[in-house]
């Protein structure tokens, strides 16, 4: 949604503007050999490890693994939209927005709109739960749960009356504004024709984005009723797998605390600030997404997921424990609080109070002693064969791990439990190519492996052309556009953006895909350092790293296309055109026989 401002003007835009002079403005940068370094402003730090390169026009953050361009620093440090970052640098440098860019004020305007009376529900919501009549059953609610009148104002809780149209009648002066309201998610059309409140006889809880804004409710049925939690659908404003509840309020004590508890509802999260556990957070009737762990690590080292002790609350942690393991990157925690059965932080906080609750939280289980442990549960470790088990229980989740310290004590707490010698054991889990059997691989395995740090031939591939732009003049695009291999279609669109502009940075070029899916896995890629290769830049021939590493996807590429017309040959039979591509394949192989032996 970042409307419409050409491509080219972007990179006009990106070639004239120096990221070091737009976050020295803001972050005092001091010089570092090549690049230029600073404390970094998106997490708490005592020693620089923020980092902005000239060269690549691209800054990171070796702590938080904050990264972007000019334009993305002003979005996260400014808090700025794209359009209004776009804006914000082309007046530095004298550049007007071209025409078409209005598509994307609009956009904005429309945003206010819907911003503006989200903020106006919230007014009507809370003044109704001081005045109206049926209030008593709201209040009466809150107190039953032990909340104050002071936390509740402090969370802005508010209250829908009973009745369809209170709301859309109170805010909803004319056909555009319920339209409006209706794209806001607080109406629902009829399809009659007309209008209805979305939330109706419930405790309102307001939602503030990042920035304080609210941007969608949580409504809580009171008394009987279905469903008993209704959250906000998607809206332009309100993404339920981004959005964290409490967030922003907590902001602080979790800075201070070093650490942020994730709750299952906000109910639970306004009776843990009554007690003075102010670093309570929830996610909104979703799972834990990557998202959500990403944004929360910004804060804090350390996450605490509470759940109950029950059946449903453990598959909820295995899930997140799932979602979590790509990103556990070095100096990160991650624990697992249950809960006895029947409890929830709400009521458990009532029932022992504030230090013993907190005490809790302190003592939760570290995840990887949680991951073995329920992998041990499942497997008899006094025989052989069920200690092979673990293993392979166990490698699935040790895939999804980045290289780092966490990874190589998960594997050495394995190798102690399964009585397997560590050596053996990476062996056994180690190389994730080994374990990629072939292109075969379904493409959302290949995509949650290409956003991971470790390292494949295709992440070193793009990796070199991203960082290295100027390399891509020689490969020959032709020949990549035909491999069939996961990721090669997005290696050779990188190739071809960088050598269709050869004065490109890596920012500028990373930028080309701001729209794309692939945005988030190429910001990486551009600061990514391939373990493989911890020689110095200047003492390597990248041109010759390329080329090698070319030839090699393409002989995988080719193996893999004869694996499966082999297979095919002995299931099906092949037709003519296929079994004349084998045999042009095995002789560019170079091997003689018809079935491929591994030599
Ligand atoms: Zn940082």
């Amino acid at each position: 949604m970042a409307g419409r401002i050409p491509e080219k003007f972007i990179d006009d835009l990106l070639a004239r503007v120096d990221i070091v002079d737009v976050i020295d403005a803001r972050v005092p940068l001091k010089k570092a050999g090549k690049d230029y370094k600073a404390c970094c402003p998106f997490h708490e730090e005592k020693t620089p490890s923020f980092t902005v390169s000239a060269d690549k026009q691209f800054y990171h953050c070796f702590g938080c693994g904050e990264h972007g361009t000019a334009i993305g620093f002003l979005m996260n440090y400014d808090h700025m939209s794209f359009p209004e970052a776009v804006r914000e640098l082309a007046a530095k440098v004298g550049m007007e927005v071209p025409e078409e860019a209005q598509a994307s004020a609009e956009t904005v305007s429309r945003n206010d709109t819907l911003l503006e009376l989200l903020k106006q529900a919230d007014q009507y919501y809370r003044r109704q739960l001081r005045e109206h009549p049926d209030a008593g059953r709201a209040t009466g609610y809150l107190k039953g749960r032990g909340l104050s009148g002071e936390i509740a104002a402090e969370f802005g809780l508010g209250f829908a009356p009973p009745g369809w149209d209170n709301l859309t009648k109170a805010i909803g002066r004319d056909e555009q504004t319920r339209e409006d309201m209706v794209t806001a998610g607080l109406a629902v059309r009829k399809d009659q024709g007309g209008y209805y409140d979305r939330f109706r006889e419930r405790v309102m809880f307001p939602i503030h984005d990042y920035r304080g804004r609210i941007v969608g409710f949580g409504g809580r049925v009171i008394g009987e009723g279905e469903p008993k939690y209704l959250n906000s659908p998607e809206t332009p404003l309100f993404h339920k797998g981004r959005e964290v509840y409490g967030l922003y309020r907590g902001r602080d004590a979790i800075r201070q605390e070093q650490r942020v508890l994730v709750v299952e509802g906000y109910m639970d999260v306004v009776a843990l600030a009554q007690y003075g556990i102010n670093y309570a957070v929830a996610t909104l009737g979703t799972a834990t997404t990557r998202d959500h762990l990403e944004r929360l690590f910004r804060f804090t080292p350390e996450v605490v997921f509470a759940f109950d002790g029950d059946r449903a609350g453990r598959d909820a942690a295995w899930r997140a424990l799932e979602n979590v393991l790509p990103i556990m990157e070095s100096g990160r925690q991650v624990s697992f609080l249950f809960l006895p059965e029947g409890e929830d932080p709400d009521s458990m906080v009532r029932k022992e109070g504030t230090e013993k609750f907190a005490d809790r939280i302190r003592n939760a289980r570290p995840l990887g002693e949680y991951l073995i442990d329920s992998l041990v549960e499942k497997v008899d470790l006094s025989r052989m064969d069920g200690r092979a088990r673990l293993v392979e229980l166990a490698r699935p989740l040790i895939e999804k791990l980045p290289n780092g310290v966490f990874r190589q004590m998960l594997i050495d707490r394995l190798g102690e439990k399964g009585r397997v010698s560590a050596e053996n054991l990476s062996t056994l889990l180690g190389n994730p190519q080994q374990t990629a059997s072939s292109s075969k691989d379904t493409s959302s395995r290949a995509a949650s492996r290409a956003v991971r740090q470790k390292s494949t031939l295709m992440r070193h591939a793009i990796a070199l052309v991203l960082q290295h732009p100027e390399l891509a003049a020689k490969v020959d695009l032709g020949r990549l556009q035909q491999m069939d291999l996961p990721g090669a279609q997005l290696l050779a669109q990188v190739v071809e953006r960088a050598a269709e502009g050869p004065q490109r940075s890596t920012g500028a070029l990373v930028e080309l895909f701001r729209e794309t899916e692939h945005y988030q896995p190429l910001q990486k890629l551009a600061v990514w350092i391939d373990p493989a290769s911890e020689v110095a830049t200047s003492e390597r021939d990248l041109q010759r790293e390329l080329t090698d590493v070319l030839a090699r996807l393409q002989r995988q590429a080719l193996q893999g296309r004869i694996e499966t017309l082999t297979s095919k040959e002995a299931l099906t039979g092949l037709n003519t055109a296929e079994k004349q591509e084998l045999v042009a394949l095995l002789a560019e192989k170079g091997s003689p026989g018809p079935t491929p032996e591994s030599d």
